[in-house]
């Protein structure tokens, strides 16, 4: 019975979480919006998305929340068998960092283009 109860309430523990990022995702993509709205010269730094694809578990987070619909799942399998998310159209994306923020398996990131090269600097 408790068993059971738990069950149950880490179900609605996960809905609930759930709902949570949605509203997250919502309110960026809102406020995102309407940065553009009043400010149409804002730029957006340009950037691009790290996808470690053997690395996921294929939860699917990144895709449902990026609030810009950057993301979707490959046809294709990784190597354990999961589907993977690609990038589908990299000049929507706000480099907002929720899809690294919500990838239990750190599989997934973005850098500007800033970043990237001062990682060549680096190197
Ligand atoms: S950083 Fe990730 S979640 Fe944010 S817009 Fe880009 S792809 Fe989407
Ligand atoms: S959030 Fe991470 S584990 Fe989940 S689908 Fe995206 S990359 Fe894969």
């Amino acid at each position: 019975m408790c068993g059971h109860q738990s069950k149950n309430s880490k179900k609605l523990n996960l809905t609930y979480r759930k709902l949570e990022f949605k509203i997250v995702s919502f309110i960026l993509y809102k406020e995102w919006k309407e940065m553009k709205f009043f400010d149409n010269n804002l730029k957006v730094p340009s950037g691009e998305i790290h996808i470690v694809k053997e690395r996921c578990k294929g939860c699917g987070f990144c895709v449902t929340y990026c609030p810009t619909n950057v993301l979707e799942m490959s046809k294709e399998f990784n190597a354990k068998g999961y589907h993977f998310p690609i990038v589908k159209n990299i000049d929507n994306c706000i480099l907002c960092g929720l899809c690294e923020m919500l990838c239990p398996e750190f599989a997934i990131w973005p850098t500007t283009t800033k970043e990237k090269e001062a990682n060549k600097v680096l190197k």
